[in-house]
């Protein structure tokens, strides 16, 4: 019998320190810890000493969940980029690390095909639009010409981070999309910008907007209903432009915002009404985690895609902080 593979993927791009492990089809292990501050974002430095101080930590509840030990492990996996250098730097050191004292190989993944491979992964979207909406990301991605290619994206602010913006603007607190999403609730619906350009969308300047209105006394509920109706259908306009493009069938809702029960079925009625099918990764794995490294992981060990295998290829592998997922080579895909 042919032993299926493991593999141990290790997230670490920005704020999340995770390991996952998985063989084959399935999950062993999912473990990560969140970076937080009680104000403010992120500082980059601190985080990568957040992420040093925890990382055997994590790696060695990982091995415990999965019931492995580290020479079980058949290959190793790390994200490469994009993401803050403090980071990156300690996901790649140690993975480098790993690899070279068990002898393992070494595979870089590009944390946003992590995201889309994990997406696929967990539903029964084949070859879907992704609609990939996370707190400092939105971009439309479907594979085409044989590269996973961005087709529309925020210009200023991801729509999460707008969210966010908007809710520090009028005193909800971080993160502020589930509260929004509960105040929408009660809101109905006054006239603020839509503002879409090309496949591009734009979502600074009606952030603004919103906040001087509140100063103005607007309602905070009708607000927060403006602001997700707009936000969430200038995405679905460019997601249903996007599938009438390539004359895909399917979109798969992918982020942090993908929580959001408003968004999941207003792209629902949008999939609907032109015979596509709508699909929404399980929020357990939307956030960022080691899992969405190992699957790629192992799809790309087995096409042979960024593995570095020997002693001399290990200890010359870097981050790459700029990696835009359409310079992803994707041998693995069906041609
Ligand atoms: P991520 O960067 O993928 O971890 O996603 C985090 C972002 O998702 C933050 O900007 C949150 O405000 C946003 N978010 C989380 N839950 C919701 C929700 N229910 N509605 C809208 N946005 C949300
Ligand atoms: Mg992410």
């Amino acid at each position: 019998m042919v032993k299926n593979l493991i593999c141990l993927g290790i997230e670490s791009t920005a704020h999340t320190f995770g390991v996952g492990i998985i063989e084959d089809g399935e999950v062993l292990a999912d473990v990560r810890d969140m970076y937080t501050t009680e104000k403010g974002g992120i500082i980059p430095k601190d985080c990568g000493e957040h992420h040093k101080k925890l990382k055997n930590i994590i790696l060695q509840k990982a091995l415990d969940q999965a019931k492995l030990k580290i020479q079980d492990i058949d290959v190793i996996s790390f994200s490469q980029g994009p993401g803050l250098d403090p980071s990156l730097i300690v996901g790649k050191n140690f993975a480098k690390e790993l690899a070279l004292k068990y002898k393992k190989p070494l595979v870089g993944v590009n944390h946003l095909c992590g995201h889309l491979e994990e997406g696929k992964f967990f539903t029964e979207a084949k070859d879907p639009v992704f609609v990939f909406v996370s707190g400092a990301n939105t971009q439309i991605i479907a594979y085409e010409g044989e590269k996973y290619r961005i087709f529309g994206e925020a210009l200023s602010v991801g729509l999460g981070n707008a969210l966010d913006k908007f809710g520090r603007g009028v005193g909800l607190g971080f993160p502020a999309g589930p509260k929004i999403e509960q105040l929408a609730k009660n809101g109905k619906y006054i006239e603020i910008p839509y503002i879409v350009k090309g496949m591009d969308v734009e979502f600074s300047g009606i952030v603004t907007h919103c906040i001087n209105l509140f100063k103005k006394g607007v309602a905070i509920e009708d607000l927060c209903y403006s602001l997700q109706e707009v936000g969430f259908a200038m995405l679905i306009e460019v997601t249903e432009r996007a599938l009438a493009h390539t004359g895909k069938k399917e979109a798969l809702l992918i982020g942090g915002v993908a929580a959001n029960q408003r968004f999941v079925e207003m792209l629902n009625t949008m999939c609907e009404a032109r015979g596509a099918k709508a699909f929404a990764c399980p929020l357990k794995y939307s956030g960022d985690n080691g899992v969405q490294i190992a699957i790629p992981g192992l799809i790309q060990y087995n096409s042979n895609s960024c593995v570095f295998k020997t002693e001399k290829e290990i200890e010359n592998v870097d981050i790459k902080p700029g990696w835009r997922i359409d310079d992803v080579e994707t041998p693995w895909m069906e041609k």
